[in-house]
């Protein structure tokens, strides 16, 4: 490999092995240069290929960024299915729904098969000639651009994808990557750094005896879903855990838990308080807290905190009963807690609980120093957005990149994304298929599926020390115009840095040389081609990392409570997160589309959810169409009558209302993201996704809701699906 005119600092950075690794043994030699490539992948598949006989290739899931590790079954050069990696310490041979989605993403019929450029006349179709000219005429060795004239825009990123992402934008000055996140979680991290010294600290829920999750759905589309469904079936194994969860809308999590409890949007913080109050009247509990926190929390008796939030004085009781009775347990806060003005101290509040029940090093360590943190994941928020959104629209950026994200579908109305992106003279879109922001682009590059694809990843959550996780083709790709996004990445760099990757032929042997260089950090004497070929055999590379410890911080919180209801906008507006569909992106898939969501069994259309009682004295019936009215906007949807639900509030799934997502997605439902209102988070700036009030207005029409539960007469008398009301389960008092 030439090196000339790249000195070895630089060398590592282009593969993102500079910082930790910066002490590795000397270069050596590789394969790449020997020119001997051994690798069993399914790059040269017909050696593999039998007849009749599937075989499995591990991968990574690039459904959601937890990361999980997965075998494709292969047989006769199709991947037919996917299943969990055994080896992979995060998915341990499990994979959800949404994972096995995967090949309907592979195969799905709108994904984009040529290069399109946006002439006179509307988006054209043009060869990748046509399209690395245009690459290279905007983004090429000649380009201006310079510093943040330049934006590149994504979803969470990392692995070598995202070295590779930043090294390019090096070559522009630039370090202007913006990471956005329309499910952001970023108050409540920054509340958990706050109280604990660590945005995201490690759940050992198996060791809990008792979890408090305030609107966490760790079950369903919280940070890690597969690793915590085995976790939490170890949590439920002798001695029996106990799971209490205490939100506004009944998530998967809530629906798994032993006791329920709807609570008044954004008074989690008021009922932790509470409990705090109950619990800091036992010194076992209260010496070495700080004064403020006790001053505090003795204005949260319980009467007070049952009238604010709606949880009964005797349940405050017995929920700080629970927590003392049984120890260790562990408090989480999830999205319904954060989503406010005040998220940061509704968050922290809820933190306050593990310091105070002493979870630190029982239930909740610190994660892993990562040896490689360039490789770690990039976490969004909507803050990075509408900095870039005002960016734009003052005119300051010249050409934006977008990869991985949707921001004109996910952005609420009042954030003109859609209208600032016109100002920007050349955008482009690498993307599989079609969405609203790409069709907003310049010029639209169809990318392989991550089937086809080699990558890294690295998680965000890291339950066993550290992982690099390899994806890799499991099959030739489908259309032959499509290309990786580290191949694009790389193309251009070739021109504007040749020094350092004109040695590369593809992303391929970029990735292959950069695993192998750090090779010395995850102490593997192997050679390298048998390091790599292990590798891609088991699709990761661990490293020994250790948990390491939290802090413990009192700071005294203030605690405002939420505004009263108004008769303009008489409900707390709760927009719900599906486990299949996330923040939308996936609606383009049939699968999931028909697949009944978890709590309503509602397919194929938006709904908006209301408690049966307040749907009484509203005299509305399931399937009525209702105007969701906020101060920005409305949709219009059907009535869907749930008991698991606070009265006062009612609730959408995000996910659907595309108008530009294929043909299983375009027209379906109705985008609650338009109806948001600007209100956010004091300490962070994020939006306050759970602050909206909206009224509901019945407009006289009437529609059945196609769902797959129903009285057992729809099932020919054979009870295929047995269902009991909530009153038959005895959980009436609770929901
Ligand atoms: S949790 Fe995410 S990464 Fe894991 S299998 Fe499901 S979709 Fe894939």
């Amino acid at each position: 490999m030439t090196t000339s005119n790249l000195d070895r600092r630089d060398f590592l950075k282009v593969l993102g092995i500079s910082g930790a690794a910066a002490t590795l043994a000397g270069c050596g030699h590789t394969s790449i240069e020997s020119g001997v490539e051994e690798v069993i992948s399914y790059v040269h598949p017909q050696d593999f290929v039998v007849p009749g006989i599937g075989v499995f290739y591990a991968s990574t899931c690039a459904q959601c960024g937890s990361g999980c590790g997965i075998m494709g079954k292969v047989r006769e050069g199709r991947v037919l299915k996917l299943e969990g990696n055994p080896e992979s310490g995060i998915s341990g041979g499990k994979i959800c729904g949404l994972g096995q989605a995967g090949v309907q993403a592979h195969y799905n019929p709108d994904r984009l098969r040529t290069p399109m450029y946006q002439g006179e006349g509307g988006l054209i179709p043009v060869s990748w000639e046509k399209a690395h000219q245009i690459l290279e005429q905007r983004l090429g060795p000649n380009s201006s651009l310079k510093g943040e004239q330049i934006a590149f825009l994504t979803d969470r990123v990392s692995g070598h994808q995202r070295v590779l992402l930043e090294n390019f934008l090096e070559t522009f000055d630039s370090t202007h990557h913006v990471t956005y996140d329309a499910l952001s979680t970023a108050t409540g991290r920054a509340a958990t750094k706050a109280i604990l010294g660590a945005e995201q600290p490690l759940w050992n829920i198996h060791e809990a005896r008792l979890i408090l999750s305030f609107g966490n759905d760790f079950l369903g589309s919280g940070i890690s879903p597969v690793y915590m469904a085995r976790q939490y079936a170890l949590f439920r194994k002798a001695p029996r855990g106990t799971l209490i969860q205490i939100e506004p809308r009944m998530t998967l999590t809530g629906g798994n838990a032993d006791r329920w409890y709807p609570i008044k949007p954004g008074t989690e913080g008021i009922l932790a308080l509470g409990i705090a109050h109950d619990l800091l009247q036992h010194e076992e509990f209260s010496r070495g807290v700080p004064q403020e926190v006790l001053d505090l929390v003795k204005n949260y008796d319980r009467d007070a905190v049952s009238d604010i939030t709606g949880i009964g004085s005797d349940a405050v009781r017995l929920i700080a009963a629970q927590l003392w009775n049984n120890s260790p347990s562990l408090v989480i806060a999830g999205p319904s807690v954060e989503g406010h003005s005040y998220g940061f101290s509704n968050a922290a509040a809820v933190q306050l609980l593990n310091v105070i029940l002493g979870n630190r090093g029982k239930t909740m360590e610190g994660q892993s120093e990562h040896p490689f943190p360039q490789l770690t994941p990039t976490l969004g928020s909507y803050q990075a957005l509408a900095e870039l959104n005002q960016k734009m629209a003052a005119g300051q950026t010249q050409a934006l990149l977008i990869y991985g994200t949707n921001p004109v579908f996910t952005a609420p109305s009042h954030l003109p994304f859609a209208e600032s992106m016109s100002k920007v003279p050349f955008k482009v879109a690498f993307v599989t298929h079609m969405d609203e922001t790409a069709g907003q682009c310049d010029l639209i590059l169809p990318l392989l599926s991550a089937l086809e694809d080699f990558g890294t990843h690295v998680a965000e959550y890291q339950p066993n020390g550290v992982e690099v996780m390899l994806q890799q083709p499991l099959m030739e790709k489908l259309y032959p115009e499509s290309k990786g996004y580290g191949d694009i990445l790389l193309e251009v760099l070739k021109k504007r840095k040749p020094e350092a990757y004109a040695a590369f032929p593809d992303y391929y042997s970029y990735l292959k040389t950069a695993m192998v260089k750090a090779k010395p950090v995850f102490k593997v004497s192997d050679s390298d081609d048998h390091f790599w070929e292990d590798a891609l055999r088991n699709g990761l590379v661990k490293w020994d990392g250790k948990p390491t410890t939290l802090e413990a911080k009192l700071p005294a919180l203030t605690m405002p409570k939420p505004a009263e209801l108004t008769t303009d906008y008489p409900f707390y507006f709760v927009p719900s997160i599906r486990a299949d569909m996330r923040d939308g992106r996936h609606a383009y898939l049939p699968w999931l589309q028909e697949s009944p969501e978890t709590m309503t069994t509602v397919v194929w259309d938006s709904w908006v959810e209301i408690h049966p009682k307040t749907a009484e004295a509203m005299q509305i019936k399931e399937g009525d169409i209702l105007q969701i009215q906020s101060a920005t906007g409305s949709v219009r949807a059907k009535a869907y009558l749930f008991p698991g639900i606070q009265p006062d509030t009612v609730s959408m799934p995000l996910g659907q209302g595309h108008t530009q997502l294929g043909r299983f997605a375009t027209g379906v439902g109705v985008n609650p993201y338009k109806i948001l209102d600007p209100i956010f988070d004091g300490h962070t700036g994020e939006l306050a996704m759970h602050a909206t009030r909206v009224a509901l207005r019945k407009t006289g029409e009437h529609q059945m809701v196609v769902k797959d539960e129903g009285p057992t007469t729809l099932q020919n008398g054979q009870k295929l699906v047995a269902t009991l009301s909530a009153d038959q389960a005895k959980l009436s008092k609770e929901i």
